[in-house]
Parts: C-alpha cells; sequence; structure tokens
C-alpha cells in the first residue's frame, strides 16, 4: 500500500527532485521526505504535506537522518550543472561521490527495500562520443571507462557502489543514466543551466531587450537528446518498480538533434530569427551523443512521448514568466 510507505526524495529542491515528489504525492505516497541543502526558499517546489529537510547529505549522520525508517530512496542530489559548471568544477563535481556512498550507507543500515541512483550519459566513453552523427549509446559503451572528467568519473564510481551494496550486502538499488532532461521548474540562469533552459533564456532576452542575437557555446553542430520531465518521470518509476533492470540503463530521448536544430525550434517558439554568433572556445561537452533506446523499449516498453517543440515550449513559457 502506497499510503503505508516512507519514500525519501534527495535532491528535491532541484529541477528533477521538484517534480518527483509532486508526482510521488499524486500517486498516493503516503509520507514524502524531501531533502536538500539549499535553504528552503530557494527550492524551485516547496509541497504541502511533504517533510522538508534542509541539511547536507555528504555527512554520514545527516544521511542517517533522512533515511531513517524508509522504505524507498531516490537519490537525485548532486552538485552540478551543465557543460559550463562541470568542464570549470570537476572537484565540486567529485566531492558528490560522498553524498551516494554515505546514503548508501544508510540505506543498508535502515533497510531500505529500494534505492534509486541518478546516473548521466556522462558516464560514457568519450571515444564513443567524437561524431555528431552517432546513432546512438548502447549501455556497454560505458566501457572501457573514459568517461567526462570530474562529473562522469563521480557517477560512474557511483553506479558501481550501488552495484556493489546489492552484491555484498543484498540492497535492492536501480541505476538510470539520464540524458538530457528540460522542463519548467529547473536552472535557467546562474551558470549551471543546461543547453534547453540557456538557449530559452537567451532567446528571451534577446527577443526582450529588442537585440536581436544569440551566443552559441561551439560550432552548434554537436548533437545531443532531449527528454521532457514528464516522460522522465514515467521512466524513473518503470526502473525503480522492475525486477528485471538491476544494471544501469539509459534514460532519454533516442532523437539526436544538433545545437542548432535546437535554437531553431525554440526561435520558432518565440516568433524571432535571430543573428548567430559562434563561441568556439567555450565549453561545449562531446561532439555527439544520443540516446540508444532498445533495451528499455524492450524491457519496459518505454518510449518518450512528448514531441521536442511542445515540451520545449512550456520550458519557454515557465522561463518566460520568470525573466518577465
Ligand atoms: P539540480 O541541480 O536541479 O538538482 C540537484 C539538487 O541536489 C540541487 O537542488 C542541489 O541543491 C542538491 N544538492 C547538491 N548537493 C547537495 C548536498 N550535499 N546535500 C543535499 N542536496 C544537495 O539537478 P537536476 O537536473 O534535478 O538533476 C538531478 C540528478 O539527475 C542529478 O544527480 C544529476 O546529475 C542527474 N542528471 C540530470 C540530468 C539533467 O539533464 N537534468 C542529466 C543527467 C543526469
Amino acid at each position: 500500500m502506497l499510503t503505508d510507505k516512507v519514500v525519501v526524495v534527495c535532491g528535491a529542491g532541484g529541477f528533477i527532485g521538484g517534480h518527483l515528489v509532486a508526482d510521488l504525492l499524486a500517486k498516493g505516497v503516503g509520507t514524502v521526505r524531501a531533502v536538500d541543502i539549499k535553504p528552503l526558499e530557494e527550492w524551485f517546489q516547496v509541497h504541502a504535506d511533504v517533510t522538508n529537510m534542509v541539511m547536507d547529505l555528504r555527512e554520514k549522520d545527516n544521511c542517517w537522518t533522512a533515511l531513517m525508517g524508509a522504505d524507498a530512496v531516490y537519490n537525485l542530489a548532486c552538485d552540478m550543472g551543465g557543460m559550463g559548471f562541470i568542464e570549470l568544477n570537476k572537484a565540486k563535481c567529485m566531492i558528490s561521490v560522498l553524498i551516494n556512498t554515505h546514503l548508501l550507507m544508510a540505506a543498508e543500515r535502515a533497510g531500505v527495500s529500494r534505492y534509486f541512483y541518478a546516473s548521466s550519459a556522462c558516464v560514457y566513453n568519450g571515444e564513443k562520443q567524437s561524431d555528431p552523427a552517432i546513432s546512438g549509446l548502447v549501455e556497454a559503451d560505458a566501457y572501457p571507462a573514459m568517461p567526462e572528467d570530474g562529473y562522469g568519473w563521480e557517477k560512474l564510481f557511483s553506479e558501481r557502489m550501488c552495484r556493489h551494496f546489492t552484491e555484498d550486502f543484498g540492497l535492492t538499488t536501480r541505476v538510470a543514466r539520464f540524458h538530457n532532461v528540460y522542463g519548467p521548474n529547473g536552472t535557467y540562469d546562474g551558470g549551471r543551466e543546461k543547453a534547453p533552459a540557456a538557449i530559452c533564456r537567451k532567446v528571451i532576452e534577446a527577443k526582450l531587450s529588442g537585440k536581436h542575437e544569440i551566443e552559441i557555446w561551439g560550432s552548434g553542430e554537436q548533437t545531443r537528446s532531449f527528454m521532457d520531465i514528464s516522460d522522465c518521470l514515467k521512466g524513473i518509476h518503470l526502473i525503480m518498480d522492475s525486477n528485471d533492470i538491476t544494471f544501469p540503463i539509459n534514460l532519454g530521448s533516442a532523437e539526436k538533434v544538433s545545437i542548432n536544430q535546437l535554437v531553431d525550434v525554440v526561435e520558432d517558439i518565440a516568433g524571432i530569427k535571430l543573428t548567430r554568433r559562434y563561441k568556439l572556445d567555450a565549453p561545449k561537452g562531446v561532439d555527439g551523443r544520443n540516446s540508444d533506446n532498445r533495451l528499455i523499449r524492450e524491457m519496459l516498453d518505454w518510449e518518450p512521448q512528448v514531441p521536442l517543440r511542445e515540451g520545449m515550449a512550456r520550458t519557454y513559457r515557465w522561463i518566460y514568466e520568470q525573466m518577465a
């Protein structure tokens, strides 16, 4: 019975964590604990009927306080951001290893029945992402290990930590490798924003200022795929509830889009055309990244449902409301 369950969402003040708390409440989970290091007034979403806890989950004792008596845990807490942040803050990114390690220790001690870890496509071997025409990364492409320096290594190490807590201590863990997730109620400025939100912000700035220019990081030919938050949430639940997904699995869109094409989409939503200036020395990440979804389609019958333009229009509207 969901009403009897105690579920903890770590990183609940952030983008995905905030949406996940709302979703768990809508599903009827009895007790939701929402944990984040940020002061409550900086959380993207604060929900009623939730135990909100402001604490640093790098600290072992705090992890125990958060997880005591819990049935299920979702670890979305991480010191991270888009390429502009992770390329310049590798040590900060790697320190998040303390969060997952101490949460796993607390989860085992608390007898938690399921533990979810949010990994990333940044675990994939860089050499397999040098072509913008990449067809898709399969789960095995994480090895031999050559992930994104800093952030990707932390994710790969934490994935393995989950695996070994399962093998050695019998803790049931589930790991999803998120490819870019976008939607409202997330970071769009300040240096940690990712491409979809950053492009929306830049297009809105151009529209509001009348200066019809946009700066694009890299050549704009680099490719990625983008998943709407509602598709991400459905995938998280399917993976968490599955008895078969006992290994890290892709959770992302398989629709490859160049950054230039993403700008086209946002320009179309905004009803504007901008002069593009390319900043070739800006952090831009790998040349090509896309999700191969064969495994998740076969095993969980999951496919993204939200078309890019529709999801981006929702995201654009929310960012516009914040800025205007
Ligand atoms: P986010 O930055 O919006 O949320 C992360 C939250 O973790 C933040 O609110 C932050 O304050 C909190 N946090 C950081 N350090 C903490 C600490 N020491 N103790 C407690 N809380 C702490 O990021 P998001 O986009 O919601 O991402 C959630 C998870 O998904 C992260 O693990 C991220 O690496 C992963 N992920 C996200 C994407 C994406 O496109 N958004 C892609 C791949 C992986």
